[in-house]
């Protein structure tokens, strides 16, 4: 007799898990389209000189606090916990805070110019095109003042838009003037959105008290008049400020990336001074369609505790840029997973080798399991989008040879020895 509990009990539970709110499993195919982003990210910026720089996912949480306190990404959205050493940690909610410490901590040679890839963690509302882990890849340079820099990097941006094929990014750029131009900037918006605070929402008003500077940045119809009618950074810059803005957009001049000179444009993050930018994808829904931004941060090394040293960089959406390429109907995921697919019904001892041979070349070459039918392992061939299926049956495996079948052009089949099968395969790959 059966001893044991019956088995349903082994099952441990009905309940069908989901990812948590605001996270998403990207599969195949998409996987491997954002492998291939990441990757012309890199040959893009690798033609530049960026190296890569891979730091932890998770940093003391007050690496991000010097983001500034009024930042909602530090105020409101950051994961942080107290880990079993009882140090405060935050997982990060974006990658220049980590960058920059890493510098801090390593002093690399300057000019240092890195890129990363990889995810962030905010805890916001989640919705189409925002998550609570996202990816950026983004770019970081420490060292030079030069306004030259700057139209390096957002031209970097830009050339890597176009290296997808999106031909609606508009960029927009703006200066925030030196720090203390900004100090001067930001009591006249106080002033400003002070005498009328009581047409704010109330939300702005409560980002008046922390920064005035952020009010810019709100998307509330309400705060819409007063935001309109506010003092522009423009008019305020010093002559030192004026005089390098002007230097990055001649640069953009004459290396042609086109732009919008934006005097509202602030962006999230309390950290930058002069140059700021923004990528945006007109294939987008307004709200959502910021693909990319930055700007340069020459307090931030100091306090993170290195020497003084200007920065400048950016990080574009990897979620959303790749939304704003199905949006356009480009950069598409690869149709297939494989080049070859193998079809032994000897019994399957003729597809580990031949599988492993075409392996070992450098195509990729998959199979089918469980010894099934002809009929079954054509099926699965076609599955799989195989350009090419490879054929042995009793009579190739006996005189050594094997069928080269197209299975998507009209090339139609042809016998060939075994020797001959990978300059066959590769041949008609072409
Ligand atoms: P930020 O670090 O906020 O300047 O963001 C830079 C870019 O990252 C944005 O333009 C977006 O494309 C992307 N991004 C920021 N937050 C999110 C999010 N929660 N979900 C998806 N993408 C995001």
């Amino acid at each position: 007799m059966r001893s044991g509990p019956p088995v349903a009990s082994y099952i441990v539970s009905d309940h069908v898990f989901r990812a948590p709110k605001g996270t998403r499993d990207i599969l195949w195919p998409d996987s491997a389209r954002w492998r291939n982003l990441v990757e012309v990210f890199s040959e893009v910026v690798g033609s530049a000189g960026y190296l890569e720089v891979i730091p932890p996912m998770f940093e003391h949480v007050e690496v991000f606090q010097r983001l500034g306190e009024a930042t909602d990404v530090v105020r409101k959205e950051m994961y942080s916990f107290e880990d079993k050493g009882g140090r405060t940690i935050a997982l990060r909610p974006e990658q220049t805070a980590s960058v920059v410490r890493a510098f801090a901590e390593h002093r690399p040679a300057l000019p240092y110019k890195a890129w990363y890839a990889g995810p962030n963690f905010r805890y916001e509302r989640a919705q189409k095109g925002r998550f609570r882990q996202f990816e950026q890849v983004g770019v970081e340079v420490l060292g030079p003042t030069d306004p030259h820099l700057d139209a390096e990097v957002i031209a970097l941006g830009w050339r890597f838009y176009e290296r997808l094929g999106l031909r609606r990014v508009t960029l927009l750029v703006n200066s925030l003037g030196s720090a203390e131009d900004r100090v001067r900037y930001v009591e006249a918006l106080r002033t400003h959105f002070t005498v009328d605070q009581d047409a704010l929402s109330e939300e702005s008003r409560v980002t008046l008290e922390a920064n005035p500077l952020r009010v810019l940045d709100s998307q509330r119809e309400a705060d819409a008049p007063l935001i309109a009618a506010a003092p522009r950074m423009l008019d305020h810059l010093s002559a030192d400020a004026e005089a390098h803005f002007a230097g990055v957009t001649e640069a953009l001049d004459a290396i042609e990336v086109p732009y919008t000179i934006s005097p509202r444009l602030v962006r999230g993050l309390d950290y930058y001074v002069r140059t700021t930018f923004e990528f945006a994808a007109e294939a987008l829904d307004a709200a959502q369609n910021a693909v990319g931004g930055g700007g340069r941060y020459d307090g931030l090394a100091a306090d993170l505790g290195a020497p003084e040293t200007p920065g400048v960089g950016f990080a574009l959406g990897v979620d959303r840029t790749l939304l704003a390429c199905d949006a356009e109907g480009v950069f598409d995921a690869p149709a297939a997973a494989v080049d070859v697919f193998v079809v032994d019904v000897t019994g399957g001892d003729e597809a580990v080798v031949l599988t492993d041979l075409i392996r070992v070349d450098g195509l990729r070459a998959d199979r089918a399991w469980d010894g099934r039918s002809m009929k079954a392992q054509m099926k699965a061939a076609d599955r799989s989008a195989a350009a090419l299926a490879v054929i042995v049956g009793e009579d190739e495996k006996a005189a050594g040879t094997v069928i080269v079948r197209d299975l998507r052009g009209d090339s139609g089949q042809e016998t060939v020895t075994r020797d001959q099968m990978i300059q066959t395969l590769r041949t008609r790959l072409r």
